[in-house]
């Protein structure tokens, strides 16, 4: 096993120790064809893709890391989302709501051969009132030919209409320096930075699970509500509340109190919700009820939480409803719609009755370890070692691929980095991950591992 001497992650190129520190954040708004997510595929298809092997990891992606002129911020893709929820008016509506509200500036989409329409007008609305940057993006200017149309662009009153064509890139550098130079260098708030401020915790969960009688619980009388920016409309609250002997914020809480008023599209809602919510956290407590069934809107919410590199802590509310019966169907949904997280802690609490809140707090700080561990380069060669020599891949077409060594290129969660001789395995790969979680714990945390083929 050739591990190489003296090598660390700053070796791989594009693999810098990048954490989850919060980016500044653009949300693309506009209304549906426009072009938006040809927009954002243009836009984060400038970053050298890392290929990824965490299952589940293509589904549903809002949010998009990007990297321009050296600079890194977060993109919400506000299209993205289940179009058929709500009638199409609300639908555009909510989504850029939500989308902006988030936001640290607005990238809002305009078809230029279409021009403003009506939908425009009552997006560009709801952009003013929230008063945030905004850069406005004339698309579908693929030629000379159509940039008149960008200009008439002028009178809808936010500035440079930029002319673009997403779809061939005509444009988009000089719409990009105008987003950096819109996106403030890192997001205004304190949501607490990764060393020293409290931890950031984002309480989720389907609609009724308990979360806000959870939060309650937790809370008592105590909580100091921060992040009311004075002047913004920005809605998402931040609670600082005091938990075994430590404060901890909690993330977003204005979601969770507010009860939400659309029936039609709650789910839609509490998925922007999540989402926002665990953009700003570091560890996810995922809150089920335990005396019903598991619900695939649960096992949705665990991906997100997954998907989103969060350390992650299942806690099973309502356990004062438990019963034999329940308890034991409850035993086969976690074995076989939880194995996704086998790995997460678990914690059977009851908010009404505050049975086990003292647990909590020893979970949520077990996952956050397993979330921050660094295993040396050393050690893990070593462990690779043994695994390669015990346990080599099957021989495929004659050949067999062999791991030649492996890093860890980053936490937060944690990263890995193999350096194989030939193609690995799915299987392979997920044995590897059993084993690394064997040996290392990463107890609450998603890991990734990255194969990289050396010819
Ligand atoms: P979204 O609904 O706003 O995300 O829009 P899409 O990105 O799905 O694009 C809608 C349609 O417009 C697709 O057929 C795209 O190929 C097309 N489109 C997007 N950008 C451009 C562009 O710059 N020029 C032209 N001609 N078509 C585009
Ligand atoms: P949220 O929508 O997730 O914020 O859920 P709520 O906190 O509003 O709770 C939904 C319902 O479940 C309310 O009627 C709560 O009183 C009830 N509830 C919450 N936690 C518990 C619990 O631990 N045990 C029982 N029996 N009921 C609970």
């Amino acid at each position: 096993l050739a591990a190489e001497e003296g090598f660390d992650a700053e070796d791989i190129d594009g693999l810098g120790d990048a954490d989850h520190s919060p980016l500044p954040i653009l949300a693309v708004v506009g209304r549906p064809n426009v072009g938006k997510s040809t927009l954002v595929n243009r836009i984060i298809g400038r970053r050298e893709a890392v290929v990824e092997d965490r299952p589940g990891v293509t589904r549903d992606r809002v949010t998009y890391e990007a990297t321009w002129n050296g600079r890194r911020f977060k993109l919400v893709d506000t299209g993205g989302w289940e179009l058929d929820v709500l009638g199409l008016d609300a639908m555009v509506a909510a989504q850029a709501e939500l989308g902006i509200e988030t936001a640290d500036a607005v990238l809002f989409v305009v078809d230029a051969t279409v021009g403003a329409t009506d939908t425009d007008e009552a997006l560009i609305k709801i952009i003013r009132r929230a008063g945030k940057p905004t850069v406005l993006c004339a698309n579908k200017v693929d030629g000379q030919s159509t940039e008149a149309e960008a200009a008439y662009l002028w009178s809808l009153g936010l500035g440079e209409p930029y002319p673009v064509s997403a779809l061939h890139g005509r444009g988009s550098g000089d719409l990009l320096d105008a987003v950096m130079a819109a996106l403030p260098e890192a997001p205004p708030q304190t949501f607490g930075t990764a060393l020293g401020g409290p931890r950031r915790v984002a309480l989720i969960g389907r609609p009724n699970v308990g979360k806000s009688s959870l939060l309650n619980k937790v809370a008592g009388e105590d909580r100091v509500v921060v992040n009311e920016l004075a002047g913004t409309t920005r809605d998402p609250v931040d609670e600082l509340i005091e938990l075994g002997g430590k404060t901890w914020k909690f993330v977003d809480t204005a979601g969770i109190r507010r009860r939400v008023h659309l029936t039609a599209g709650a789910d839609f809602y509490a998925s922007l919700r999540t989402a926002s919510a665990l953009e700003k956290a570091e560890v996810a407590v995922v809150l089920i009820d335990a005396s019903e069934t598991l619900a695939e809107q649960d096992t949705r919410i665990i991906t997100m939480a997954v998907e989103a590199g969060r350390a992650v802590v299942i806690a099973y509310n309502k356990w004062d409803q438990m019963d034999e019966e329940r308890r034991y169907y409850l035993e086969r949904e976690i074995e076989q719609d939880l194995v996704q997280v086998q790995w997460a802690p678990r914690v059977n609490v009851s908010a009404l009755t505050g049975r086990h809140m003292e647990k909590l707090v020893p979970a949520i700080e077990t996952a956050l370890a397993g979330w921050e561990t660094r295993i040396p380069t050393a050690r893990l060669n070593a462990f690779l070692g043994e695994l390669v020599a015990s346990h080599p891949h099957p021989i495929r077409g004659g050949k067999q691929p062999r791991i030649l060594f492996g890093t860890q290129a980053g936490t937060r969660p944690p990263r890995f980095v193999l350096f194989a001789s030939g193609f690995l395995e799915a299987g392979y790969r997920r044995f590897v991950e059993r084993r690394l979680r064997e040996e290392f714990g990463f107890v609450g945390t998603p890991i990734s591992i990255s194969v990289r083929v050396r010819e």
